[in-house]
Formats: structure tokens, C-alpha cells, sequence
């Protein structure tokens, strides 16, 4: 439920009810507004005399969440959450966020090389893995500590944000010390122990759909990062499974203005993990932008036919660079800019 408190109540007031409600076990997430305070409460409203909180010095109104989700959910924040990531970018507005680099981290002059060219073409966040989920258990699984040095390294000498995956409870503090944005890949999306893992740390999660995820799925998954306590989550469309087989998944771009009618926390298209194939991932990003997407993350290489992982739907940075190209136009288009 959502504790609405009078305009300007006081700071003392605000207090009283957060702790009359942990009291009863409740948690308590306060959302401060221009001049509005809400409180989003979570527990068991049995425990709970509405009439109790509902007298209390400076509350206005109690209403129910009536989404499973609560902390995602629009009812309890109605402007959208900008994040901020570090080195000046900022995610949710009207900026948008353009993730690239290689799939995987392959060596350190390839990744500075990569690093180099997607940030001339006008990216400005560096992915990479450096931990990497792969289907069959003898590929390529990433340089691990040494590729998350390689990306800090690069992200502090370009002064650019760096996100990269954790797959694992164990590695959570290790990437959270070198990482700027966390990934939870799409295979993780409901490793509920990882999320709650993630949620304990207050750097930023980017949090793909699970392969064969609903919304609700979803953004069930983001309500259990956020119940730990930290609230910038950002989405990522990255293709479900259906029954074509044409592409690696498919592109659900009705997922982009459905999450944004559903909740408050930024979307970013991936048109690289989608589709597949190269040849289709500027068409696709230039609709995730198109939708409203705050962003896209797209895979780099300058030798797709030597990439350890994902060659196939790596984009050239020459390529890259058209397509940055291509997004300014749209961006434009509707308001907003690269
Ligand atoms: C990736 O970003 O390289 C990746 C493995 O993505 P996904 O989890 O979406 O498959
Ligand atoms: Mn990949």
C-alpha cells in the first residue's frame, strides 16, 4: 500500500509512520516528490489497523498497490526514474543511453580498440562480458577478474560508465567493485537468490528479460531487486522465444511501451541478442528507438568472423557508426537526442 503524506509534511511526521509501520513489519520505501512525500509499505496488511496509521499527524490518504509488483510498479511513482550511472550519463531521460562494445572481453587491446571506436561513433557506455553464460560448457566463458580490470581500465581512460554480467551469487561484490552497471543476463532473470543478491549493492542493475519471460515475469523479477533496497533497475527487451526460427529470438517491441505504461523504470532495447544476425540489428534498434526505448545496447566487432562469442550478430564499428547516425534522426524525431 502507499502511505500518501500531506504537502509539506514534516520530516518528523514522515518518520513516526515509517517506524509505527516497521514496527509491525512492515518496509518501508519513502519516494519524496516536489512536495509530496509517499510512503510504498510492504507486508502483511493483516498485521495493520488502517484507522491507526490513517490518524497519524501528516498522512492524507492510504491506498492499496494493486499490481503484484509494488516498488516497480506505476502506482507508487509516477515520474519516471532517471539513473544516474556515473561519468555524467544519466538513464530514463531525455539523453539517450547507447550501451556497445564486444560480447565478451577478448583481450585488453581488442577491448580498448572496440572501447575507442564505439565511443567516436557517439556510444556512451561500454559493455562486456567478462563472465559469460554459454549454452555449451567447453566455449568461451569470459576472463573473469582480469576482463573486469581490462573494461574499468578502459571505461576510466574514456571517462565512460562500464556494464557487465554477473552471473553468479559468489561474484557479486567482486563485479560491483569494478563495474559501474550490473547485468543480470537473461538466463538469470529469475534467479531470485542472484537478484536478492544484487539488491543488497547499490549500483545500478540492467536487468534482461528472461527467454521465455512475460512483462509481469519481468517486472516481478525488478520488484525483488528493489524489495533489498535499490531502486535503479533499468529494463532490457532482449527477444523472447516464440516459434520463428528466422531470428535468434524475436523482438517484442509492444514490450517497450507496455513496461512504460506498467512502470517507472527505464527500457533498453537490445537488438543484437534478438535478432541474432547483423543484418537485422540496425532495422531492430532504429524500432526500439522509434517505440520509445531510452536507449539500445548493441554488440561491436571489428572481426565478426573472429569473435569468441556472438560474431554473427556483431555489428562493424563502421556500421556502428552509420546506425548511431541513423538513431540521431529518430531520437530527434520525437524529443529526444543522442
Ligand atoms: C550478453 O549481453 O552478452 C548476453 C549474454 O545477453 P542475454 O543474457 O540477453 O542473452
Ligand atoms: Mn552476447
Amino acid at each position: 500500500m502507499i502511505i500518501i503524506m500531506k504537502d509539506n509534511a514534516a520530516k518528523n511526521e514522515i518518520a513516526a509512520v515509517e517506524s509505527k509501520l516497521a514496527q509491525i513489519g512492515f518496509q518501508t520505501h519513502p519516494i519524496e516528490g516536489e512536495t509530496k512525500t509517499v510512503i510504498g509499505a510492504i507486508g502483511d496488511k493483516r498485521n495493520i489497523s488502517m484507522n491507526e496509521i490513517l490518524l497519524m499527524s501528516g498522512v492524507e490518504n492510504i491506498v492499496p498497490i494493486m499490481r503484484p509488483y509494488k516498488l516497480a510498479s506505476k502506482e507508487i511513482k509516477q515520474e519516471k526514474t532517471i539513473i544516474d550511472v556515473g561519468h555524467g550519463v544519466m538513464i530514463g531521460g531525455k539523453t539517450l543511453a547507447v550501451f556497445a562494445g564486444p560480447c565478451a572481453v577478448e583481450s585488453r587491446e581488442h577491448f580498448f580498440k572496440m572501447a575507442r571506436a564505439v565511443k567516436e561513433a557517439g556510444a556512451n557506455i561500454l559493455r562486456g562480458g567478462a563472465f559469460k553464460p554459454r549454452t555449451s560448457p567447453y566455449a568461451f566463458g569470459g576472463l573473469g577478474e582480469e576482463g573486469l580490470k581490462i573494461m574499468r581500465d578502459a571505461g576510466d581512460e574514456l571517462d565512460m560508465p562500464i556494464c557487465t554480467e554477473v552471473m553468479d551469487t559468489r561474484d557479486v561484490d567482486l563485479v560491483a567493485e569494478y563495474a559501474d552497471i550490473i547485468q543480470i543476463g537473461a538466463r538469470n532473470m529469475q534467479n531470485f537468490t542472484l537478484l536478492r543478491e544484487v539488491g543488497k549493492h547499490n549500483k545500478p542493475i540492467f536487468l534482461k528479460r528472461g527467454l521465455a519471460s512475460t512483462i509481469n515475469e519481468w517486472l516481478m523479477a525488478a520488484e525483488y531487486i528493489m524489495s533489498e533496497g535499490n531502486d535503479n533497475v533499468m529494463l532490457c527487451e532482449r527477444g523472447i522465444r516464440t516459434y520463428e526460427t528466422s531470428t535468434r529470438n524475436t523482438f517484442d517491441v509492444s514490450a517497450i511501451p507496455v513496461t512504460q505504461e506498467l512502470t517507472h523504470l527505464p527500457i533498453i532495447a537490445d537488438p543484437s541478442h534478438a535478432t541474432g544476425n547483423y543484418k537485422y540489428v540496425a532495422a531492430v534498434a532504429r524500432a526500439g528507438i522509434a517505440a520509445g526505448a531510452d536507449g539500445v545496447m548493441v554488440e561491436v566487432h571489428d572481426c565478426p568472423e573472429c569473435a569468441v562469442s556472438d560474431g554473427p550478430q556483431s555489428l562493424k564499428p563502421k556500421r556502428f557508426l552509420q546506425l548511431m547516425d541513423e538513431l540521431r534522426g529518430i531520437a530527434a524525431a520525437i524529443g529526444k537526442e543522442i
